[in-house]
This record gives C-alpha cells, structure tokens and sequence, in this order.
C-alpha cells in the first residue's frame, strides 16, 4: 500500500509538471508538445536536469540556471498539490477502474483552477473533452451509470444555464461547461453537493474579501477554483457527504 502510494505520488508529480505547462500554455493556445521548456524571461531552453519536478526548483533555488531571474513559486506548488491529491484519490479509491477517471478528474480541476486564477477563464479545450471523457469512461468502467452521467450533465450545465439566463451574465459559458464537466464524472446527485459545497465556499471567501476591503464589489471573484474544489470533495467524499445531508435535510 505505502509503495503504491509512493508510486502514485511520483506519477502525480510528473503529471503536474505537464500541469504546469498546460497552464502556461493553454490559455495563450501555443502547443503543449512543442517547443520544450523554456525560461519565460530570457528565452534559454530548460534542460531535463532543470526540470526534474520539484527538487529541480530547490536545486536551483528558485532561480534560472541561464539568466537567474525567478522561477514562479507556483511550478513547484502545482507539482506538490498534485501529487498529494492523486495520493489521496488513490486512498480513497483504491486500484478499481474508478482510479484512473478519479485521476483524469483531478488533473483537469488542477489545471482549470491555475488557468482561472491567472487568465479569468475555464477553457473549453479542457472542459469540452472532460464532458465526452467523463460520460464515456463511467459508462464503460465507472462506478457512475451513463444514465446518471448524462443527467449530471444536464444538471451541472443547467443550472448555470438558468442563471446566466436570469441574471444576464453573472455567470460565465465556462462556468456551464465545468458544471457539466462534474457531472459527467460524479453524476447528478454528488455533482449538485458539489455545486453546494462551491456557491457556500466562493460564497464565504467573497464575503471574507469583501469585508477585509481586499477586494471592491466590482472586482470579479474567479468561481472556477471553487467549483474545482466542490469536485473534488465530491469525487473523494460524494456518497458520505450524499448520505450526511440526505439525513440531515431530507426528512
Ligand atoms: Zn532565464
């Protein structure tokens, strides 16, 4: 179990590494493939040894080896938060075929989060597939039912639907597709807990900046990270968070 786990979270450093290159990247639409890493500031190409995730940040001191400007904290941060959550999501779920569509999930919230807090936007490169991806790997594998994936879908997308409808874009398109996204890969019931657990969380921390002056009324407040984090709590803890507020409102 601990080399497994070990096992997982080396792999989930490596994928977000590519994390990080997809939030570099892909907002700008530059190919994810080609050319190699690079230093944003002077251009010089980062060799394997500078890139290994993590350790390469520290061994460098968080500098580039070429021009020696900073390496954003962010790179190693991505690395770290990704590995710990496919650790946790492999506890969670254990080696059944929920593992990799778990992981598949994780990874694009990672990536959806860190491209929403620097750009303002959800990409629909990511969310547009992440629905196909989520409806097709439940109905062949999941532990979800493609009935129940496709009224996820419908459910997710449409209630952003309804209140980009009612209040003339308070809510963005992408908002929708991520909606949906979640879904698809938790079907209805845990996605709606998890759109719950994102309106009270966005909600609170709203409120927080708001109080503590460090954001005005007209500063937008991404909503994307809090979705992300409604998923993920309910793809590692739907059905007891389900069941506890079934329990306790359903009577
Ligand atoms: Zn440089």
């Amino acid at each position: 179990m601990l080399a497994a786990a070990a096992v997982i979270g080396i792999f989930g450093l490596a994928v977000g590494s590519f994390l990080n290159v997809c939030i570099a990247r892909l907002p700008e639409g530059k190919s994810l493939w080609w050319p190699g890493s690079a230093c944003p500031l002077c251009g010089a190409a980062i060799g394997w040894r500078d890139n290994v995730p993590v350790l390469s940040y520290f061994a460098l001191r968080g500098r580039c080896r070429a021009c020696g400007g900073p390496i954003a904290w962010r790179y190693p941060l991505v690395e770290v938060v990704t590995a710990g959550l496919f650790v946790l999501t492999f506890l969670r779920l254990g080696w059944t075929p929920d593992l990799p569509i778990g992981l598949a999930l994780v990874a694009a919230l990672i990536a959806i989060t860190g491209i929403d807090l620097l750009h303002q936007i959800i990409p629909d490169v990511i969310t547009v597939p992440g629905i196909l991806l989520g409806f097709l790997a439940n109905s062949l594998a999941g532990r979800v039912s493609w009935l129940d994936s496709v009224l996820g879908i419908l459910a997710g997308g449409g209630i952003f639907f309804v209140i980009i409808f009612v209040s003339k874009g308070g809510m963005g398109g992408g908002d929708m597709k991520l909606g949906a996204m979640l879904g698809a890969f938790l079907g209805w019931k845990v996605a709606l807990i998890s759109l719950l657990i994102a309106v009270l969380s966005g909600g609170g921390v709203a409120a927080v900046l708001l109080l503590t002056r460090a954001r005005g009324r007209k500063d937008p407040v991404p909503f994307g990270p809090f979705l992300a984090l409604g998923g993920l709590a309910g793809l590692l803890w739907g059905e007891t968070l389900l069941a506890w507020y079934v329990g306790s409102f359903g009577r």
